[in-house]
């Protein structure tokens, strides 16, 4: 296939697997083998991916050795990149770790995007990074709007690569005293590729994903006993993602028997693809029963590689599945479409977690679901060493070996740091030190140019595994709305309302007070927004009505305020629906702070909470609500 081809070719060229390698030698002889192991075998482009059951053993060596393999990638990633204009201006060329700690400060993405900027303007990588940055990932975090770019070099797959490896061994050491031969069946992994850009310097811009899925790392595992995919890659690559996921729906139907495990990377586009499964099964049932693609499928390459899905005319199989999908409720439907599935694997934690009922639903709560890790643009982090637990219970093993660790104590529990507030350096606590119990603020320096980043994560340390810590992840710094990869915070969420606010006003109303949800009872779910609105009209001037067009024309005006990458899932990934305005009757405020008192706050703290999760307060503004109103349209959305 070209483009593997393609990116092999660059790695033949260009990347090689990390040196850590060479500085293990450091470290205690048994646990030097974990880096050879982890990553040496690399090397060989032919053993990309899976590695069997060894890999767990060098995960015991690994986790015992936490505090050595972290001092170790610290003194690597400044030995490499102690030369940088970033480093250098603390450090003064020097390579000392004490040095480090005391001198280089905790930013956040503000400090470090003028660099990257640069970057992808033309200057050399050496102003951040001791190595060629090759691409920039375009995280779902946004600064000002904008979506933030992460520099990665080569190696970095490399270390991705083992992350992905020790999945499947940990999987099958948990379940196979349950379940047999996963190993001989097949997963409906729903994965997709977003469209890339190139830098004014030519630098490839992509998200992690896209990065990894594009790379030989992902599209030479075919001897990987467990990546045996019912979508074939082209299909995942497919850059137009509704085609790409009419495509693997079909090869998934296809292969219906076969399926062991069902999944994708976040449970918001597994259950994304399940809606759209609901809007187009008979179109799917018609191709399996004619043998033929449908003509709406028109990217050349899925209609290639979905010839040999389709070669014959299947009546039965399209009978079956007809049968199944008009029933009136698809409540289990996941079991009967797929009767061997073992289990669902997605992210279900953090905002994920909101998806857990409708998966329930669609599983009749019969499929146990998985997530297996954690992982970023900045840096992959973790796995889940149980991961048939429940989602509500799963806990992350942070791989010493991705990057260097720190963390930020949160006092009070969960009392979060602004943006803006100085972090002092000797307030960090390392990887090993971390409490049990305790709350965190991850950190990260990476190989590729991040020093003493913030990710932006809040994290809560819940054991050890051998020395390294296992966290839960309590949320997102900042973040009250999220139905994707959408990061909306409170402060992005007043600009926006003020700005639609505006258009109230030249109508003699008043926005008296608001507050948000988001509601995922749709698919996809979108955001909603409670108003009070007051007439600020007098005497004998009457009010021009309020009606559904001045109030659509309010719900674009608050999602055109919203930063990029809500505009990108709202109007290109369409993951997430039409923002919706609930008015809610005059008193409905006071009657929503007399009961958040009545709970236990504070009335003279009491601030009108700008996000409501769930409960009564929620149910409280839900009675209330008189009219309800949607974007009539796309918000404006440009690559
Ligand atoms: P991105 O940089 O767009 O890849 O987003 C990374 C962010 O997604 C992380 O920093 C987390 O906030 C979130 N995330 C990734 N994996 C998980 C997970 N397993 N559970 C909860 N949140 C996650």
């Amino acid at each position: 296939m070209c483009l593997s081809d393609h990116a092999l070719s660059h790695y033949k060229r260009g990347a090689q697997a990390p040196e850590i390698v060479t500085l293990s030698h450091c470290l205690p002889l048994q646990s030097r083998s974990i880096f050879i192991s982890s990553f040496a075998s690399n090397m060989d482009e032919h053993k990309l991916g899976y590695k069997g059951n060894d890999v767990l053993q060098d995960l015991e060596i690994l986790t015992m050795n936490a505090k050595a393999a972290q001092e170790l990638i610290l003194r690597k990633i400044l030995e490499k990149n102690h030369g940088t204009e970033y480093l250098n201006k603390f450090m003064n060329g020097s390579t000392d770790i004490s040095a480090f700690k005391s001198q280089v400060p905790v930013v956040t993405y503000d400090v470090v995007q003028p660099y990257i900027a640069r970057i992808a303007a033309g200057e050399p990588s050496s102003i951040l990074c001791g190595e060629q940055i090759v691409e920039l990932l375009r995280s779902s975090g946004t600064s000002r709007g904008e979506p933030r770019l992460m520099p990665s070099i080569s190696e970095d797959l490399y270390r991705r690569t083992y992350l992905y490896s020790l999945i499947m061994p940990i999987m099958n050491n948990q379940i196979c005293r349950y379940i047999r031969g996963l190993g001989e069946g097949k997963a409906m992994y729903l994965l997709f590729v977003k469209a890339e850009t190139l830098t004014n310097a030519g630098i490839p811009v992509r998200s992690v994903l896209t990065s990894y899925y594009k790379s030989p790392h992902f599209l030479h595992r075919k001897h990987d006993l467990y990546n045996k995919y019912t979508g074939p890659d082209e299909v995942i690559l497919c850059p137009e993602s509704e085609q790409s996921m009419y495509c693997q729906l079909l090869c998934g139907l296809v292969e219906r028997q076969h399926v062991l495990r069902l999944g994708a990377v976040f449970a918001s586009a597994f259950l994304r693809s399940i809606s759209f499964l609901e809007q187009h099964w008979c179109d799917l049932v018609s191709d399996i029963r004619i043998g033929q693609l449908s003509s709406n499928i028109t990217n050349s390459t899925c209609r290639l590689a979905i010839q040999s899905f389709l070669a014959l005319p299947n009546p039965e199989l399209a009978d079956e599945i007809e049968a199944i999908c008009s029933s009136e409720s698809w409540k289990g439907i996941l079991g009967k479409l797929w009767p061997n599935v073992k289990y669902i694997e997605a992210v279900l934690t953090g905002t994920m977690a909101q998806y857990i009922p409708m998966l329930e639903f669609y599983s009749d709560g019969k499929i146990p679901l998985v997530c297996t890790m954690y992982a970023s643009s900045e840096s992959y982090f973790g796995v889940n060493l149980r991961p048939l637990c429940s989602p509500k219970d799963v806990s992350y093993t942070i791989l010493p070996n991705m990057a260097y660790f720190e963390f930020i104590p949160l006092e009070d529990g969960r009392k979060l740091i602004e943006d803006d507030e100085v972090v002092e350096n000797d307030t960090l606590v390392s990887l090993v030190d971390v409490k049990v119990g305790c709350y965190y603020e991850l950190v990260v320096t990476t190989f590729s140019g991040l020093y003493r980043y913030r990710v932006g994560d809040v994290l809560q340390v819940t054991g050890f595994y051998n020395r390294a810590p296992q966290f839960k992840f309590i949320c997102r710094r900042n973040v009250i709305l999220s139905v994707d990869s959408d990061k909306t915070n409170e402060e992005d969420l007043h600009n926006s309302v003020t700005r639609a606010k505006e258009i109230l006003e030249n109508r003699n109303y008043l926005l008296l007070e608001y507050t948000s949800c988001t509601d995922t009872s749709t698919v996809p779910g979108h955001y909603v927004l409670f108003w009070e609105i007051k007439s600020t009209c007098e005497g004998a001037t009457p009010c021009v009505p309020l009606d559904a067009q001045i109030l659509e024309s309010c719900c674009i005006a608050v999602e055109e305020a919203l930063d990029y990458v809500y505009r990108r899932c709202r109007a290109h990934d369409r993951s997430i629906g039409p923002l919706e305005i609930r008015l809610v009757e005059a008193g409905a405020f006071d009657d929503l702070m007399d009961l958040l008192v009545s709970q236990g706050s504070s009335i003279n703290q009491y601030k009108t909470p700008r996000c409501i999760e769930s409960g009564p307060a929620l149910k409280l503004l839900n009675s209330r609500v008189t009219g309800s109103f949607f974007s009539p349209r796309d918000p404006e959305w440009t690559v």
